[in-house]
């Protein structure tokens, strides 16, 4: 794939969790926007993957998700054995919300798991999730190091993590809705430019009632050039080398 002819990024999308989901396919193509499809769980992975051979621009990366490990935790072996199948990894990573909290340590042993995997397998991109549990996250990251490049999605821990996790070597995709908050304005002025991606986490993400599409990340692109103060060109510009970087490097 020509990855520098892309012209969005979002690389934190649930694809198939919208109703026209091969629809949304085509118009990524059409429009030329690197979509990385995360998945909730192992088994939605070979129907997202399957989609994505054909296409230039969507790549479908294996996950399960935190929120519903006390469910399907079991398929995490299946997750294993898929993972020499696949670059991309995610969506998974830990939940520390006070609905989840209980269920931390077999978050933990899952994400675990799927990281030594990782590591084994010589290292994966991937899309973690750290909703109040950056420090554990971070733990995790820091004990399995050859787990490849991880890339904390809507990070929204606090500043004194986020600076561990530059210090780590993760990167950030970040959504137009994190930038409109001043905490995670401020969070995102302290991360590098060249680590920073866009991404919807649609269809969970809604503008005027409405759930964003990829193409949606081009309000993110606005906002940092704001907080770059540059372009909205050299932004998109920074973005889509700096994917182009990620994608090169292994
Ligand atoms: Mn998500």
């Amino acid at each position: 794939m020509d990855k520098s002819a892309a012209n969005l990024v979002d690389f934190h999308c649930h694809l198939d969790l919208y109703p026209n989901f091969s629809d949304i396919i085509n118009e990524c193509e059409r429009r030329k926007i690197y979509t990385l499809a995360v998945t909730t769980t192992p088994r939605a992975w070979k129907k997202n993957n399957e989609l994505a051979q054909s296409t230039k621009y969507v790549r479908a990366a294996l996950g399960l998700h935190p929120q519903v490990i006390h469910q399907y935790h079991h398929e995490v072996d299946m997750l294993c054995s898929m993972i020499p199948q696949t670059r991309y990894v995610g969506e998974i990573g830990l939940d520390g919300s006070p609905e989840y909290l209980s269920g931390m340590e077999l978050q933990k042993t899952v994400l675990h798991k799927i990281l030594q995997t990782c590591a084994r397998e010589g290292g994966r991109i991937i899309s973690l999730h750290s909703r109040r549990a950056s420090k554990e996250v971070l733990d995790a990251l820091e004990h399995h190091s050859d787990a490849g490049t991880a890339i904390l999605h809507w990070f929204s821990g606090t500043q004194k993590d986020l600076k561990r996790a530059v210090s780590i070597g993760c990167w950030f995709s970040i959504g137009p809705s994190m930038l409109e908050t001043k905490k995670g304005y401020e969070l995102a002025l302290l991360i590098p430019r060249d680590k920073i991606l866009t991404e919807t986490d649609g269809p969970f993400t809604k503008k005027n009632g409405k759930p964003l599409m990829p193409w949606d990340t081009a309000a993110a692109i606005e906002k940092l050039s704001f907080l770059w103060n540059i372009s909205v060109e050299d932004a998109r510009k920074q973005v889509v080398s700096n994917l182009n970087r990620l994608l090169k490097a292994e």
